[in-house]
Protein backbone atom coordinates (compact mmCIF):
# COMPACT_ATOMS: atom_id res chain seq x y z
CA UNK A 1 0.00 0.00 0.00
CA UNK A 2 1.81 3.59 -0.99
CA UNK A 3 0.66 6.37 1.15
CA UNK A 4 1.75 9.84 -0.23
CA UNK A 5 3.96 11.98 2.41
CA UNK A 6 2.01 14.40 3.51
CA UNK A 7 5.04 16.84 3.48
CA UNK A 8 4.56 16.39 -0.60
CA UNK A 9 4.43 20.00 -1.22
CA UNK A 10 6.70 21.58 1.15
CA UNK A 11 9.93 21.47 -0.55
CA UNK A 12 9.91 21.01 -4.67
CA UNK A 13 9.51 24.74 -6.47
CA UNK A 14 6.60 25.48 -8.91
CA UNK A 15 7.05 27.95 -11.73
CA UNK A 16 4.00 28.98 -13.88
CA UNK A 17 3.61 27.57 -17.42
CA UNK A 18 3.75 30.41 -19.82
CA UNK A 19 0.42 33.29 -19.50
CA UNK A 20 -1.36 29.90 -18.58
CA UNK A 21 -3.10 28.78 -14.80
CA UNK A 22 -1.00 26.10 -15.11
CA UNK A 23 1.94 25.38 -11.92
CA UNK A 24 4.50 23.40 -13.12
CA UNK A 25 7.06 21.59 -10.74
CA UNK A 26 11.10 23.03 -11.43
CA UNK A 27 11.57 19.30 -12.03
CA UNK A 28 9.05 16.57 -13.83
CA UNK A 29 9.85 12.57 -14.77
CA UNK A 30 9.45 11.53 -18.08
CA UNK A 31 8.46 8.03 -18.53
CA UNK A 32 10.00 7.27 -21.97
CA UNK A 33 12.92 4.46 -20.63
CA UNK A 34 12.37 2.44 -17.73
CA UNK A 35 8.43 1.90 -18.01
CA UNK A 36 8.16 -0.39 -20.93
CA UNK A 37 7.33 -4.02 -20.97
CA UNK A 38 11.51 -4.73 -20.35
CA UNK A 39 11.59 -2.91 -17.68
CA UNK A 40 11.20 -3.67 -13.89
CA UNK A 41 7.81 -2.78 -13.05
CA UNK A 42 8.41 -2.56 -9.19
CA UNK A 43 11.37 -0.09 -9.80
CA UNK A 44 9.41 1.88 -12.07
CA UNK A 45 6.59 2.27 -9.60
CA UNK A 46 8.81 2.79 -6.75
CA UNK A 47 10.07 5.88 -8.58
CA UNK A 48 7.05 7.09 -9.14
CA UNK A 49 5.60 6.84 -5.60
CA UNK A 50 9.18 8.75 -4.50
CA UNK A 51 8.82 11.58 -6.81
CA UNK A 52 5.26 12.16 -5.94
CA UNK A 53 6.22 12.11 -2.35
CA UNK A 54 8.89 14.56 -3.20
CA UNK A 55 6.62 16.89 -4.79
CA UNK A 56 6.54 16.35 -8.96
CA UNK A 57 3.06 16.51 -9.78
CA UNK A 58 4.03 15.96 -13.61
CA UNK A 59 4.46 12.85 -15.55
CA UNK A 60 5.44 13.02 -19.24
CA UNK A 61 4.24 10.04 -21.21
CA UNK A 62 3.49 9.41 -25.10
CA UNK A 63 2.32 6.54 -27.15
CA UNK A 64 4.86 5.33 -28.03
CA UNK A 65 6.98 4.70 -24.88
CA UNK A 66 8.27 1.56 -24.19
CA UNK A 67 9.43 -0.87 -25.55
CA UNK A 68 7.43 -2.43 -26.49
CA UNK A 69 5.70 1.02 -27.66
CA UNK A 70 2.18 1.48 -25.43
CA UNK A 71 3.70 -0.56 -22.41
CA UNK A 72 4.58 2.68 -20.73
CA UNK A 73 1.50 3.86 -20.64
CA UNK A 74 0.11 0.61 -19.42
CA UNK A 75 2.64 0.32 -16.72
CA UNK A 76 1.89 4.24 -15.61
CA UNK A 77 -2.00 3.08 -15.97
CA UNK A 78 -1.17 0.16 -13.50
CA UNK A 79 0.83 2.43 -10.78
CA UNK A 80 -2.14 4.94 -11.23
CA UNK A 81 -5.17 1.90 -10.21
CA UNK A 82 -3.24 1.19 -7.47
CA UNK A 83 -1.13 4.41 -5.95
CA UNK A 84 -3.40 7.59 -6.90
CA UNK A 85 -7.02 6.03 -6.50
CA UNK A 86 -9.90 8.97 -6.05
CA UNK A 87 -9.03 12.53 -6.08
CA UNK A 88 -5.49 11.68 -6.10
CA UNK A 89 -6.00 12.45 -9.82
CA UNK A 90 -6.60 16.10 -9.45
CA UNK A 91 -3.02 16.53 -8.27
CA UNK A 92 -1.33 15.21 -11.19
CA UNK A 93 -0.39 16.30 -14.41
CA UNK A 94 -0.30 13.90 -16.87
CA UNK A 95 0.84 14.23 -20.32
CA UNK A 96 0.77 11.84 -23.50
CA UNK A 97 1.36 13.00 -27.21
CA UNK A 98 1.34 11.47 -30.84
CA UNK A 99 3.29 11.88 -34.14
CA UNK A 100 5.58 9.47 -34.18
CA UNK A 101 5.01 5.64 -35.56
CA UNK A 102 2.39 3.46 -33.66
CA UNK A 103 0.67 1.70 -35.54
CA UNK A 104 1.15 0.37 -39.19
CA UNK A 105 0.06 1.70 -42.53
CA UNK A 106 -1.07 5.31 -43.69
CA UNK A 107 -2.67 7.23 -40.36
CA UNK A 108 -0.29 5.17 -37.39
CA UNK A 109 2.43 8.46 -37.59
CA UNK A 110 2.68 12.17 -37.95
CA UNK A 111 0.20 14.91 -37.82
CA UNK A 112 -3.27 14.26 -39.37
CA UNK A 113 -6.36 14.52 -37.57
CA UNK A 114 -7.55 10.74 -37.45
CA UNK A 115 -4.14 9.78 -36.49
CA UNK A 116 -3.90 12.10 -33.32
CA UNK A 117 -7.34 11.66 -32.30
CA UNK A 118 -7.44 7.71 -32.51
CA UNK A 119 -4.11 8.13 -30.56
CA UNK A 120 -5.22 9.68 -28.06
CA UNK A 121 -8.24 7.37 -27.49
CA UNK A 122 -5.38 4.37 -27.28
CA UNK A 123 -3.72 6.39 -24.79
CA UNK A 124 -6.36 6.84 -22.61
CA UNK A 125 -7.66 3.40 -22.73
CA UNK A 126 -4.00 2.35 -21.95
CA UNK A 127 -3.84 4.08 -18.63
CA UNK A 128 -7.52 3.96 -18.00
CA UNK A 129 -7.94 8.07 -17.87
CA UNK A 130 -11.03 9.98 -18.79
CA UNK A 131 -8.78 12.98 -20.08
CA UNK A 132 -5.31 13.82 -19.98
CA UNK A 133 -3.70 17.21 -18.88
CA UNK A 134 -1.81 17.90 -21.40
CA UNK A 135 -1.98 16.69 -25.18
CA UNK A 136 0.92 16.98 -27.37
CA UNK A 137 1.82 17.17 -31.18
CA UNK A 138 4.71 15.06 -30.97
CA UNK A 139 6.77 16.85 -34.25
CA UNK A 140 5.90 18.96 -36.54
CA UNK A 141 4.62 17.50 -39.53
CA UNK A 142 5.66 19.08 -43.12
CA UNK A 143 2.81 17.31 -45.20
CA UNK A 144 -0.34 17.91 -43.28
CA UNK A 145 -1.92 21.44 -42.60
CA UNK A 146 -0.72 23.15 -39.68
CA UNK A 147 -4.83 24.27 -39.42
CA UNK A 148 -5.83 20.21 -39.91
CA UNK A 149 -3.27 19.44 -36.70
CA UNK A 150 -3.83 22.14 -34.46
CA UNK A 151 -7.90 21.95 -35.13
CA UNK A 152 -7.68 17.84 -33.55
CA UNK A 153 -5.67 19.52 -30.80
CA UNK A 154 -8.96 21.67 -29.94
CA UNK A 155 -10.62 19.13 -30.78
CA UNK A 156 -9.05 16.80 -27.78
CA UNK A 157 -9.94 19.84 -25.85
CA UNK A 158 -13.22 20.32 -26.80
CA UNK A 159 -14.72 17.13 -26.68
CA UNK A 160 -13.33 16.95 -22.47
CA UNK A 161 -10.21 14.37 -23.30
CA UNK A 162 -7.14 16.85 -22.53
CA UNK A 163 -7.35 19.55 -20.48
CA UNK A 164 -4.60 21.54 -22.16
CA UNK A 165 -2.56 20.83 -25.52
CA UNK A 166 1.23 21.73 -26.29
CA UNK A 167 3.64 20.74 -29.47
CA UNK A 168 6.67 19.19 -29.48
CA UNK A 169 10.15 19.96 -31.52
CA UNK A 170 8.06 22.49 -33.40
CA UNK A 171 10.91 24.73 -35.16
CA UNK A 172 10.35 28.53 -34.02
CA UNK A 173 8.46 29.47 -37.29
CA UNK A 174 6.35 27.13 -36.91
CA UNK A 175 5.69 27.28 -33.48
CA UNK A 176 4.59 30.45 -33.98
CA UNK A 177 2.23 29.78 -36.28
CA UNK A 178 0.72 27.03 -34.60
CA UNK A 179 0.37 29.32 -31.74
CA UNK A 180 -1.72 31.89 -33.91
CA UNK A 181 -3.79 28.82 -34.94
CA UNK A 182 -4.43 27.85 -31.64
CA UNK A 183 -4.99 31.34 -30.14
CA UNK A 184 -7.81 31.59 -33.40
CA UNK A 185 -9.84 28.22 -32.43
CA UNK A 186 -10.06 29.29 -28.56
CA UNK A 187 -7.42 26.98 -27.00
CA UNK A 188 -4.23 28.72 -26.46
CA UNK A 189 -1.19 26.47 -26.55
CA UNK A 190 0.11 25.75 -23.06
CA UNK A 191 3.35 24.83 -23.94
CA UNK A 192 6.19 23.61 -25.98
CA UNK A 193 8.31 20.49 -25.17
CA UNK A 194 12.04 20.87 -26.94
CA UNK A 195 15.37 19.16 -26.22
CA UNK A 196 17.52 21.43 -24.34
CA UNK A 197 20.85 20.83 -22.45
CA UNK A 198 24.42 21.72 -22.26
CA UNK A 199 25.15 19.82 -24.76
CA UNK A 200 22.13 21.13 -27.25
CA UNK A 201 21.65 24.50 -27.52
CA UNK A 202 19.11 24.59 -30.69
CA UNK A 203 16.43 26.25 -29.18
CA UNK A 204 18.57 29.49 -28.21
CA UNK A 205 18.39 30.38 -31.61
CA UNK A 206 14.91 32.02 -31.84
CA UNK A 207 12.52 29.17 -30.41
CA UNK A 208 13.14 30.48 -26.70
CA UNK A 209 12.10 34.39 -27.73
CA UNK A 210 9.03 33.04 -29.47
CA UNK A 211 7.47 31.17 -26.26
CA UNK A 212 8.31 34.29 -23.82
CA UNK A 213 6.96 36.98 -26.45
CA UNK A 214 3.91 34.46 -26.87
CA UNK A 215 3.14 33.58 -23.13
CA UNK A 216 3.84 29.78 -23.69
CA UNK A 217 5.39 27.47 -21.22
CA UNK A 218 9.02 25.35 -21.95
CA UNK A 219 9.39 22.21 -20.44
CA UNK A 220 13.00 20.96 -21.81
CA UNK A 221 13.98 17.19 -22.72
CA UNK A 222 16.67 15.18 -21.77
CA UNK A 223 18.17 17.99 -19.99
CA UNK A 224 20.94 15.43 -19.08
CA UNK A 225 21.68 14.65 -22.68
CA UNK A 226 20.18 11.04 -22.02
CA UNK A 227 22.55 10.52 -18.95
CA UNK A 228 26.26 11.61 -20.77
CA UNK A 229 26.00 15.08 -18.63
CA UNK A 230 26.45 13.08 -15.40
CA UNK A 231 29.45 11.34 -14.32
CA UNK A 232 28.27 7.52 -15.13
CA UNK A 233 29.99 7.73 -18.54
CA UNK A 234 33.53 8.47 -17.33
CA UNK A 235 34.96 5.50 -16.33
CA UNK A 236 33.98 3.21 -19.04
CA UNK A 237 30.23 2.27 -20.31
CA UNK A 238 28.39 0.64 -17.29
CA UNK A 239 26.06 -2.16 -18.39
CA UNK A 240 22.89 -1.26 -16.78
CA UNK A 241 23.52 2.30 -18.46
CA UNK A 242 21.27 3.44 -21.32
CA UNK A 243 24.16 3.65 -23.66
CA UNK A 244 24.75 -0.19 -23.00
CA UNK A 245 21.25 -1.54 -23.30
CA UNK A 246 19.70 -2.71 -26.43
CA UNK A 247 16.70 -0.70 -25.57
CA UNK A 248 18.52 2.49 -24.80
CA UNK A 249 18.25 5.49 -27.60
CA UNK A 250 21.74 6.40 -26.76
CA UNK A 251 24.26 5.06 -28.57
CA UNK A 252 27.71 4.05 -27.57
CA UNK A 253 29.11 6.33 -30.39
CA UNK A 254 27.83 9.71 -29.56
CA UNK A 255 29.84 9.21 -26.32
CA UNK A 256 33.16 10.09 -28.17
CA UNK A 257 36.62 10.86 -26.71
CA UNK A 258 35.91 15.08 -26.85
CA UNK A 259 32.51 14.93 -24.76
CA UNK A 260 34.15 12.68 -22.62
CA UNK A 261 36.92 15.33 -21.88
CA UNK A 262 34.43 18.29 -21.61
CA UNK A 263 32.11 16.21 -19.51
CA UNK A 264 35.36 15.57 -16.78
CA UNK A 265 35.63 19.16 -16.91
CA UNK A 266 32.20 20.24 -16.16
CA UNK A 267 32.39 17.35 -13.30
CA UNK A 268 35.62 18.86 -11.62
CA UNK A 269 33.52 22.32 -12.13
CA UNK A 270 30.36 21.11 -10.67
CA UNK A 271 32.61 19.42 -7.52
CA UNK A 272 33.53 23.46 -7.17
CA UNK A 273 30.19 23.87 -6.41
CA UNK A 274 29.66 21.11 -4.24
CA UNK A 275 26.67 19.76 -6.46
CA UNK A 276 27.45 16.40 -8.68
CA UNK A 277 27.51 17.36 -13.07
CA UNK A 278 23.76 16.16 -12.95
CA UNK A 279 22.30 18.70 -10.49
CA UNK A 280 24.74 21.09 -11.88
CA UNK A 281 23.26 20.43 -15.84
CA UNK A 282 19.84 21.09 -14.41
CA UNK A 283 20.54 23.63 -12.54
CA UNK A 284 22.69 25.69 -15.64
CA UNK A 285 18.52 25.57 -17.10
CA UNK A 286 16.57 26.42 -14.25
CA UNK A 287 18.06 29.43 -13.71
CA UNK A 288 16.28 30.96 -17.10
CA UNK A 289 13.33 32.04 -16.40
CA UNK A 290 12.11 31.15 -19.64
CA UNK A 291 12.55 27.20 -18.47
CA UNK A 292 9.39 26.47 -16.86
CA UNK A 293 9.83 22.69 -15.81
CA UNK A 294 12.99 20.37 -16.82
CA UNK A 295 11.89 16.59 -17.64
CA UNK A 296 14.26 14.12 -16.88
CA UNK A 297 14.41 10.11 -16.81
CA UNK A 298 15.35 8.09 -13.99
CA UNK A 299 16.40 4.58 -13.69
CA UNK A 300 16.29 4.24 -9.90
CA UNK A 301 15.48 6.30 -6.70
CA UNK A 302 18.93 7.21 -6.35
CA UNK A 303 18.87 9.37 -9.57
CA UNK A 304 16.01 10.77 -8.86
CA UNK A 305 16.62 12.33 -5.60
CA UNK A 306 20.30 13.45 -6.90
CA UNK A 307 18.46 15.02 -9.41
CA UNK A 308 15.35 17.09 -7.20
CA UNK A 309 18.11 17.93 -4.78
CA UNK A 310 19.70 20.40 -7.56
CA UNK A 311 17.13 22.48 -6.44
CA UNK A 312 19.42 23.35 -3.43
CA UNK A 313 21.26 25.40 -5.88
CA UNK A 314 20.38 27.33 -8.98
CA UNK A 315 22.43 30.03 -8.77
CA UNK A 316 25.79 30.53 -11.22
CA UNK A 317 27.71 34.07 -11.19
CA UNK A 318 28.40 35.18 -14.40
CA UNK A 319 32.71 34.43 -14.17
CA UNK A 320 30.63 30.57 -13.45
CA UNK A 321 28.51 31.11 -16.20
CA UNK A 322 31.78 32.41 -18.41
CA UNK A 323 33.39 29.48 -17.04
CA UNK A 324 31.09 26.68 -18.47
CA UNK A 325 31.24 28.42 -21.74
CA UNK A 326 34.49 27.72 -22.17
CA UNK A 327 34.39 24.11 -21.18
CA UNK A 328 31.49 23.79 -23.61
CA UNK A 329 33.08 25.88 -26.84
P1 LIG B 1 17.65 12.76 -19.25
O1 LIG B 1 18.52 13.58 -20.11
O2 LIG B 1 17.31 13.27 -17.88
O3 LIG B 1 18.28 11.29 -19.16
C1 LIG B 1 17.78 10.37 -18.22
C2 LIG B 1 18.76 9.22 -18.03
O4 LIG B 1 20.01 9.69 -17.54
C3 LIG B 1 18.27 8.25 -16.98
O5 LIG B 1 17.36 7.31 -17.50
C4 LIG B 1 19.57 7.62 -16.51
O6 LIG B 1 20.02 6.70 -17.49
C5 LIG B 1 20.50 8.83 -16.52
N1 LIG B 1 20.47 9.60 -15.25
C6 LIG B 1 19.48 10.41 -14.81
N2 LIG B 1 19.81 10.97 -13.64
C7 LIG B 1 21.04 10.53 -13.33
C8 LIG B 1 21.91 10.76 -12.26
N3 LIG B 1 21.57 11.60 -11.27
N4 LIG B 1 23.12 10.14 -12.25
C9 LIG B 1 23.47 9.32 -13.26
N5 LIG B 1 22.68 9.05 -14.31
C10 LIG B 1 21.48 9.64 -14.35
O7 LIG B 1 16.23 12.60 -19.92
P2 LIG B 1 15.59 11.55 -20.97
O8 LIG B 1 16.41 11.50 -22.19
O9 LIG B 1 15.25 10.31 -20.24
O10 LIG B 1 14.26 12.31 -21.31
C11 LIG B 1 13.38 12.69 -20.25
C12 LIG B 1 11.96 12.71 -20.71
O11 LIG B 1 11.79 13.67 -21.76
C13 LIG B 1 11.46 11.41 -21.34
O12 LIG B 1 11.12 10.44 -20.37
C14 LIG B 1 10.26 11.91 -22.09
O13 LIG B 1 9.19 12.11 -21.21
C15 LIG B 1 10.74 13.25 -22.62
N6 LIG B 1 11.24 13.15 -24.01
C16 LIG B 1 10.52 13.77 -24.98
C17 LIG B 1 10.87 13.69 -26.29
C18 LIG B 1 10.07 14.42 -27.30
O14 LIG B 1 10.26 14.20 -28.51
N7 LIG B 1 9.15 15.28 -26.90
C19 LIG B 1 12.06 12.91 -26.74
C20 LIG B 1 12.80 12.35 -25.63
C21 LIG B 1 12.39 12.47 -24.32
P3 LIG B 1 20.60 5.23 -17.17
O15 LIG B 1 19.63 4.30 -17.72
O16 LIG B 1 21.91 5.21 -17.93
O17 LIG B 1 20.78 5.09 -15.69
Amino acid sequence: MYNPLSSRYDDMKYCRCGNSGILLPAISLGLWHNFGSVDDFANGQSIVRRAFDRGITHFDLANNYGPDPGTAEENFGKILKEDFPGYLRDELIISSKAGYRMWPGPYGEWGSRKYLLSSLDQSLKRMHLDYVDIFYSHRYDPDTPLEETMMALDQAVRSGKALYVGISSYPPAETKKAIDILKQLGTPCLIHQPRYSMFDRWVENGLLDVLEKEGVGCIVFSPLAQGMLTDKYLKGIPADSRAAKDSGYLQINEITEERLHQISKLNEFAKQRKQSLAQMALAWLLRDKRITSVLIGASSVKQLDDNIDSLNNIRFTNEELKAIEAILK
